[in-house]
């Protein structure tokens, strides 16, 4: 295992939480006794001021030389009318994830107890922790199913899956449910859909060497209405790149601030870990993000790539503490509490750790 990292700030709130990511990353190298090498690099907006590309070849060349990678996001008004291909989303972070071959999106969304006023949901709905994770088939699927087809008078795409890319997700998903409470909800339209009747099959198949793990099915309109319903009865949810863009950025509203939400993208050697949220034109530069989601995607970053399990434990049990001990950002403040700066939160994480 190696140690080096690529950090990609990026565009808007981006460089403002990833200097308190890497706040906390040196606290918990002082703390557990070990070192990551870091190199930054340019992604998004801020690589097309300084090279004209939003992924410049000395990016690449970094993302292909580290262990992972840390990001913070990408985009803003003001590349909002580029070409596709030299856009910071497309050219830039969609073109990354290309190139690491990301097959694997993980989204866990968590209602802290002391948040669920942030909630969109009510009190009865949620009267226990929401704790799920979501399993994102990421590199296939209808988004990247050819033939693809558009004109003025009609327009297709192609949902395809084959068995291997439903197997290696499947056994993701598995995996993680061992960690956690053990279940898996697959999520598919198998009522419909030839694509999800061969998924449905697979994850059956797949369930056979993961016998102790609960696996249920549920159909896509279904599982959109029971997240909100219910959250509570979910701990894994499997599913296609489609419906898990869907259903993730979902699970992410109930949640109240997508300032509090991490992800990661895995492949085969060289994952990513970013914020699940974007660049938040909108207070960028005045010190009001929340810089909890970057890092806790750091803490993702620490056990999955690094296996710093401990560094990644006390992180998640310092943010806890401070959401208990009533610290709060803006995104997660109700009215009249007390509210503290980007860095104020950064460092009073660190502190608790
Ligand atoms: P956004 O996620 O940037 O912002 C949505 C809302 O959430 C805003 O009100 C914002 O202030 C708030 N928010 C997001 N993160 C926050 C944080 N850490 N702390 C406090 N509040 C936070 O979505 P958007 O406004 O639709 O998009 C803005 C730009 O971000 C666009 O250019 C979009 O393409 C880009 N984007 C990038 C990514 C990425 O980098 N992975 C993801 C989504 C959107």
């Amino acid at each position: 295992m190696g140690n080096k990292i690529a950090v990609l700030p990026g565009d808007g709130i981006g460089p403002e939480v990833v200097d308190e990511a890497l706040k906390v990353l040196h606290k918990v190298e002082d703390k557990f006794g070990f070192k990551l090498e870091i190199e930054k690099g340019l992604i998004g907006g801020a690589a097309i001021e300084k090279t004209g590309h939003p992924l410049p070849e000395e990016t690449r060349k970094l993302a292909l030389a580290s262990d992972a990678i840390l990001l913070g996001s990408i985009g803003g008004p003001k590349w909002d009318n580029l070409a596709p291909e030299l856009s910071p989303e497309i050219g830039g972070l969609l073109a990354l994830r290309k190139l690491l071959n990301l097959y694997i999106n993980l989204r866990p969304a968590v209602v802290y107890e002391e948040l669920k006023d942030s909630s969109p949901l009510s009190a009865k709905v949620l009267s226990g922790k929401v704790d799920l994770l979501t399993v994102r088939e990421l590199a296939h699927g209808i988004y990247f199913g050819q033939p693809k087809s558009l004109t003025d008078e009609e327009a297709f795409d192609t949902m395809i899956y084959k068995r291997e890319e439903v197997e290696q997700i499947a056994h993701v998903a598995f995996q993680a449910a061992r960690k956690r409470k053990g279940k898996v909800t697959s999520v598919d339209k198998a009522n419909v859909l030839s694509s999800s009747k061969l998924w449905r099959k697979v994850v059956i198949d797949v369930h056979q060497q993961y016998k102790d793990v609960e696996l249920e099915h549920m159909y896509v309109d279904n599982a959109a209405m029971q997240l909100m319903l219910n959250p509570l009865q979910f701990d894994v949810i499997l599913t296609t790149n489609l419906f898990g863009d869907i259903l993730s950025d979902e699970s992410a509203a109930i949640c109240g601030s997508l300032g509090m939400l991490p992800s990661a993208s895995l492949g085969a050697e060289i994952n990513l870990f970013e914020p699940a949220g974007g660049s938040a034109p909108d207070i960028a530069g005045m010190g009001k993000a929340n810089p909890i989601a970057q890092i806790l995607s750091l803490a993702m970053m620490l056990e999955t790539s690094f296996e710093q399990n401990d560094a990644a434990a006390a992180i998640r049990k310092s943010v806890d503490k401070i959401i208990a001990d009533g610290y709060r950002t803006g995104d997660i403040a109700m009215s009249g509490e007390d509210v503290i700066s980007t860095s104020e939160m950064g460092d009073v994480i660190c502190k608790f750790i």
